[in-house]
């Protein structure tokens, strides 16, 4: 099963542990941020880092900041950076299989 799906011409997607839901990356040569992606969906790489800020459950609550997502993902492993905000930064954990694809 696949670790990433292409969810437009120029856009994947895949299942982020430390997040629980999904991340986009623009691969094209759209406007904007893109990233090079090795082609692969059951061993994708993706470079540069993928960083992703949002609110999460408890972003914003006592005046914390956004939650923190930071990550490498290389040959559908994905290493998450210290400066995460979810309970597994610092590890580095294969990408889960996507449902349905
Ligand atoms: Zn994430």
């Amino acid at each position: 099963m696949a670790n990433v799906a292409k969810q437009l011409d120029e856009l994947v997607r895949f299942y982020c542990p430390g997040c629980k839901t999904h991340h986009h990356i623009q691969h094209g040569s759209d406007i904007g941020p893109n990233w090079g992606w090795n082609g692969s969906l059951d061993k994708p790489t993706f470079s540069p880092s993928v960083l992703v800020t949002y609110n999460g459950a408890d972003a914003g609550q006592d005046g914390a900041p956004p939650a923190v997502c930071h990550s490498f993902v290389t040959d559908g492993r994905i290493q998450f950076l210290g400066d995460c905000s979810h309970q597994l930064a610092g590890q580095t954990v294969d990408l889960p299989p996507l449902e349905g694809v």
